[in-house]
């Protein structure tokens, strides 16, 4: 059969690198392309198709080196067992697609990912020399994200980091059974000690870069992973329980969920049906609860319910505030930023006009309407100079009454 054409093989290799979620290029620093003397910067001047979390729009080349594998995991469309076309791209081509797709203004940087040819180190090693091409060869300044591959060897992920702004190792399943039953070549055990060492590798050169200016950065935007969500039984509790784990054991800067897909030819183990999208989303709001607005997993875990489920219908925080109404209502005049963050409907922006403003005036109901979107929603949770909610705070049907309609969901992270 003939080798399909660069064409062909990117439609194929961009289409099989899809499934991966990990690629907002937050938090990076940016690299300086002053002067004409490199190419491109992570300063936003092409087309954009995503906002990271910073508010940057991004776009990227996201694309596999190949999708060849051999690996057996069940979720996964690349999968040796699968019926699909295969493609490879060598690394010198990465290195002119991304190019002539940057010269053209269509992207800011390049995500890179591949399936396992040959084995883990020689797959490591192709993108390393991608990675070494663009910033050695070509002095190019963009953003990189490396999938590395936590079974090559540890020396290969360290060069990874040195080409890369970002590197990230897929956690792929929250529990050691998903792994072991869904993605029966890989081990928590490698996946977590690779997770390790890029920890301190990044420590280490934040040291070095202390005592030496000049010493190369090493993966300045961190690490983040990813993990399936819906294709084991793994409940939302056991989901943000192991994200923050991770968060705390490996300093990582970002967990992301994708939603299981189902694939054809897809092994009996997995689900027949996708979860629901809105469940990555719950999981998401989940993350931002614990890293902006100070909540506890256990807090998190326990505005799930007995099945250890989010609810799909309203948000975490809302759901936190439904069960747990004891911390309610909060005095918008003397309540610490902390407690006005539990507050369903005030956002991080919120809270700090809210504070800005109390040091001048006691504040009033329409005050604080004046900083949120639905004033309605906030008046059982919260006192001002003219309101208290005496009994609507308590009241059975309280879920009932603020639940909104679909369309006019109550937004977690409302302005
Ligand atoms: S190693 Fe990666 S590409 Fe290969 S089957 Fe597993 S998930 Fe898919």
């Amino acid at each position: 059969m003939s080798q399909p054409s660069l064409i062909e093989r990117l439609a194929i290799l961009a289409d099989a690198a899809k499934y991966d979620a990990s690629c907002a290029s937050s938090g990076t620093s940016k690299r300086n392309s002053k002067n004409g003397t490199g190419i491109g910067s992570t300063e936003g001047m092409g087309i954009c198709h995503a906002y990271a979390p910073d508010g940057r729009c991004i776009s990227l080349l996201k694309i596999l080196l190949t999708n060849h594998c051999v690996f057996d995991c069940h979720y996964c469309i690349n999968r040796k067992s699968s019926n699909v076309r295969r493609a490879r791209f060598t690394p010198q081509e990465v290195v002119d697609l991304t190019l002539s797709f940057y010269r053209r203004n269509y992207i800011e940087g390049l995500f890179l990912s591949s399936g396992i040819v040959r084995n883990s180190s020689h797959t490591m090693e192709q993108m390393v020399e991608v990675g070494r091409i663009l910033r050695e060869e070509h002095d190019f300044r963009g953003y990189i994200h490396l999938k590395t591959i936590p079974e090559a060897d540890s020396e290969l992920v360290r060069q990874a980091g040195l080409w890369a702004d970002r590197v990230s190792i897929n956690v792929e399943l929250p529990t050691k059974a998903g792994l072991t039953k869904l993605a029966p070549d890989k081990s928590e055990a490698v996946i977590e000690g690779a997770m390790a060492d890029v920890k301190e590798a990044i420590a280490e050169n934040k040291d070095a870069r202390k005592h030496f200016r000049s010493a190369p950065k090493f993966a300045p935007a961190g690490q983040s992973t990813q993990m399936i969500v819906g294709a084991d039984a793994a409940s939302d509790a056991d989901i943000v329980g192991k994200a923050s784990a991770l968060y705390g054991q490996f300093r990582l800067r970002r967990v992301y969920y994708s939603a299981f897909s189902p694939i054809p030819d897809a092994s009996s183990v997995l689900p027949l049906k996708r979860p629901p999208l809105i469940r990555e989303h719950r999981l998401y709001q989940s993350d931002w609860l614990m890293r902006f607005y100070g909540f506890a997993p256990q807090e998190v875990q326990a505005a799930a319910g007995a099945d250890g489920m989010l609810p799909l219908d309203i948000d975490p925080k809302l759901a936190w505030a439904l069960k747990f109404r004891e911390s309610f209502p909060v005095d918008v005049n003397r309540a610490p930023r902390e407690m006005l963050l539990r507050v369903p409907g005030l956002g991080t922006k919120v809270v700090g006009a809210i504070l800005a403003s109390r040091r001048h005036r006691t504040l009033r109901l329409e005050d604080v309407a004046k900083l949120t979107v639905s004033v309605a929603k906030l008046r059982p949770f919260i006192v001002t100079a003219d309101w208290r909610p005496v009994l609507l705070t308590d009241r059975a049907d309280l879920r009932t009454l603020i639940t909104p309609q679909r369309s006019e969901q109550l937004e977690l992270f409302a302005a």
